[in-house]
């Protein structure tokens, strides 16, 4: 039966068993207008109140974060049918994004002096500094609403711009309540967060000075598109379809239970969990028994103690099994899982061998918990494999030799790659968490870039010694002046004055 559903209102459910949860007004083009108006009122106070008073804020909001774990975990469980501790370590690892810009924002907008390329600049001080994009536009997907919110938003605060969330359309509870206690703290109001669907999502682009977008890369690109129409910075983080190598010599205990838990982490929805297993022949036969075996002994459902929750849309359920029909279909074989409920949002921890790249399963994001392994010949193998896909999100390789696992990392085409290990990457603020090709553009955390792509970078020149009424190159003109001046400029041109002064080589720092 097909529910109608008023497109100004939003229905959310809870994906495990269809239950109705909240129906929330939809925000249209006027009402986001009118939010990011009155976030552009506060936001120029925000500004000037300088990075320690904002840590403050900063640090109370997550005081009263941890002071609502339980009950922003029961909401994210009841929206996305995530299993428990999937929901208690989104909700608190993500302080971690807090904490770092609260402690670090002072000194990653600090005025930065530059040293002069060339003598014509020695009579300057140069500096840069750091001013904040008034309005930050955050838009984020259903599968961590907390976490994918606040990597971004807990630095372009800490920067001094005003935010506004559009959480998606599936999950707008535990965003919506986190901001809640933005307010209830009584912090400035430079935070809010508009409901809807996508035609939300594109009055957000409209009204904000950056757009910060997490998502597919089909919206990406069309945000990336709009984007360009309207010559305003943004950042896109995308799918992705990250590959595991098993080398020869990996350690098969962790290597199991890494990529098992890396591939149905979250029910498989995480943009760098594991899609695509590559295992060197001489360990492939072990590693897909232990894998199997490990699989079959977890258990589905959303009650305590079960280790893979539901899916939060029913699209998803869709994809992960058109991808595993089509793969059986072309030849496929699966281990243990391979099919969906028949009530609420779940589909089995699924294993999948005899796959190859003719198949959707290993060149398409599946978003899904499934786990499809492929034999290859070789390290060299493998990489080729691996590196034969439009996403290049994350990846992870597994050997006992860390200088091998290095070496192949730097052989892969891939924004992040963990050496026995998943998602490492995800709460190590200061690397950058970027996807190459189809996977983003730009990146987000990385310590101080994190903070300064929010900000837009002023050059600014002062004198350094007493002026002169008038400068050689201004007006007027006389053919006295300009030979003195092509003098001048031939001497620095060829950096004859510049070594004598021993500028040569210098440049900014
Ligand atoms: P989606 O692209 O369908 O939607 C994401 C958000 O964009 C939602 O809030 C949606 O309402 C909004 N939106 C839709 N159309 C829009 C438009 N025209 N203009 C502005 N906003 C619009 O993605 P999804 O299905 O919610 O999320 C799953 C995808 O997110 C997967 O591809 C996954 O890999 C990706 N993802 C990427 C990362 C990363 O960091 N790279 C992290 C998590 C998820």
């Amino acid at each position: 039966m097909t529910t109608l559903v008023a497109p100004n209102s939003l229905p959310v459910r809870n994906p495990a068993d269809n239950h109705l949860l909240a129906t929330l007004a939809v925000d249209d083009a006027t009402e986001v207008a009118a939010a990011a108006a009155h976030l552009r009122r506060a936001q120029t106070e925000w500004s000037e109140s300088g990075p320690r008073a904002r840590a403050d804020w900063l640090r109370r909001w997550r005081t009263w974060i941890l002071d609502h774990t339980d009950e922003l975990t029961d909401l994210l469980r009841a929206e996305t049918g995530k299993v428990r501790p999937d929901a208690v370590v989104e909700t608190i690892a993500s302080c971690e994004f807090i904490s770092h810009y609260a402690d670090h924002a002072a000194k990653y907008l600090a005025a930065e002096s530059v040293k002069p390329a060339g003598p014509l600049s020695l009579p300057k001080r140069l500096y840069t500094r750091y001013s904040p994009y008034p309005l930050v536009g955050i838009i984020t997907p259903w599968n961590f609403p907390i976490t994918l919110f606040l990597m971004d938003a807990a630095p372009a605060l800490a920067a001094g711009c005003a935010v506004l969330a559009k959480p998606s359309e599936e999950t707008p509870l535990a965003c919506g309540r986190l901001i809640d206690g933005w307010k209830e703290i009584g912090a400035p109001p430079v935070l809010t967060q508009v409901v809807g669907r996508g035609d939300t999502g594109a009055a957000v682009v409209e009204a904000a000075d950056f757009v910060q977008f997490t998502g597919s890369t089909a919206t990406g690109r069309r945000i990336g598109m709009r984007c360009a129409e309207l010559l305003k910075p943004y950042s896109l983080e995308l799918g992705g379809k990250d590959a595991a190598i098993v080398l020869d010599d990996a350690d098969l205990d962790r290597a199991v239970n890494g990529i098992t838990w890396g591939g149905l982490f979250n029910s498989g929805q995480v943009c760098i969990s594991v899609e695509r297993v590559y295992v060197a022949a001489p360990v492939y036969d072990e590693f897909v028994h232990r894998l199997t075996a490990k699989v079959r002994s977890l258990s589905q459902g959303t009650a305590d103690g079960d280790d893979v929750g539901a899916m939060v849309t029913a699209n998803q359920v869709d994809i992960a099994d058109r991808h595993v029909t089509d793969a059986i279909a072309c030849g496929a074989r699966v281990l243990v899982g391979g099919t969906r409920s028949i009530t609420g949002n779940f589909f089995a921890p699924t294993v999948l061998v005899d796959v190859d790249h003719t198949m959707a399963c290993m060149t398409e994001e599946t978003f899904g918990p499934t786990i499809p392994v492929m034999k290859v010949a070789d390290e060299d193998e493998a990489v080729s494999l691996a590196n034969d896909c439009d996403y290049a999100l994350s990846a992870t390789v597994w050997t006992r030799d860390h200088a091998r696992g290095q070496r192949v990392a730097a052989r892969l085409e891939a924004g992040a790659v963990n050496v026995n290990d998943v998602f490492s990457n995800l709460f190590a603020t200061t690397l950058p968490h970027n996807g190459w090709k189809q996977s983003g553009v730009g990146a987000r955390l990385g310590g101080a870039y994190g903070l300064r792509k929010y900000c837009r970078v002023q050059a600014v020149t002062v004198p350094r010694i007493p002026t002169l009424r008038s400068e050689l190159t201004w007006y007027p003109y006389s053919p006295r002046r300009t030979a003195v001046t092509r003098w001048v400029l031939r001497a620095v041109a060829s950096r004859g004055v510049a070594a004598r002064l021993g500028l040569r080589g210098t440049g900014p720092r």
